[in-house]
């Protein structure tokens, strides 16, 4: 499994394109921003998106959906606790509202592309339907605006919860294994190991 990371936009959202390296059967996750540099990505490597997966709805993470769909005809999926923000500005925080998503998620849903397969691990707090995307035998893990390296997302915004969150990376994120790397919504990598010891949220 390959990822690409793309940090897009005017506060560095982390777009990832993830790939299968020989089907070529591709997710990108969180076109956040710069769809013209997305799509040249994925025309460079001759990718076949087959969907666009979303950690929750504010517009550092979806502002390019439409721009993307419209090009390479994927499906959208995000959590259904969070499918009101995509065409809601002031949910979202964005200028634009994005269309409807295809397909919406739950807790346990399995994403499958190429070889390999993405858990839906539901994790609300930092938005009511953040998500966290874990594909086991490649030991990764996208952590979207949850979980990042040495602390969490903030729970100040619409739908926010502190608690929530706490419950979250504590609890509902068990189930990723220590020598899981962790790919946030914003800021370098980390590893559910390095959080567990360090992070005072998650520890
Ligand atoms: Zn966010
Ligand atoms: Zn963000």
């Amino acid at each position: 499994m390959k990822v690409k990371t793309l940090s897009v936009g005017t506060i560095q959202a982390n777009c990832y394109i993830v790939y299968d390296e020989n089907t070529k059967e591709t997710i990108v996750i969180d076109p956040g921003d710069e769809s013209d540099l997305i799509l040249k990505v994925i025309a460079h490597e001759n990718l076949d998106i087959k969907y666009i997966l979303l950690t929750h709805g504010h517009y550092d993470h979806i502002d390019a959906v439409d721009d993307i769909r419209a090009v390479t005809k994927a499906s959208v999926m995000i959590h259904v606790d969070d499918h009101e923000m995509l065409t809601d500005t002031k949910k979202n925080m964005g200028s634009r509202s994005i269309k409807p998503a295809d397909v919406l998620l739950r807790n346990g849903d399995i994403i499958n592309f190429g070889a390999y397969q993405l858990q839906v691990i539901y994790t609300p707090g930092h938005t009511k339907g953040s998500c966290c995307y874990y594909e086991l035998n490649e030991k990764i893990c996208f952590s979207g605006d949850t979980l990042f390296k040495g602390t969490v997302g903030r729970t100040d915004l619409y739908g926010g919860d502190y608690s929530a969150i706490l419950e979250s990376v504590r609890k509902r994120l068990s189930i990723v294994d220590d020598d899981t790397v962790v790919y946030p919504g914003h800021g370098p990598e980390t590893t559910m190991a390095y959080e567990r010891k360090v992070n005072p949220y998650v520890r």
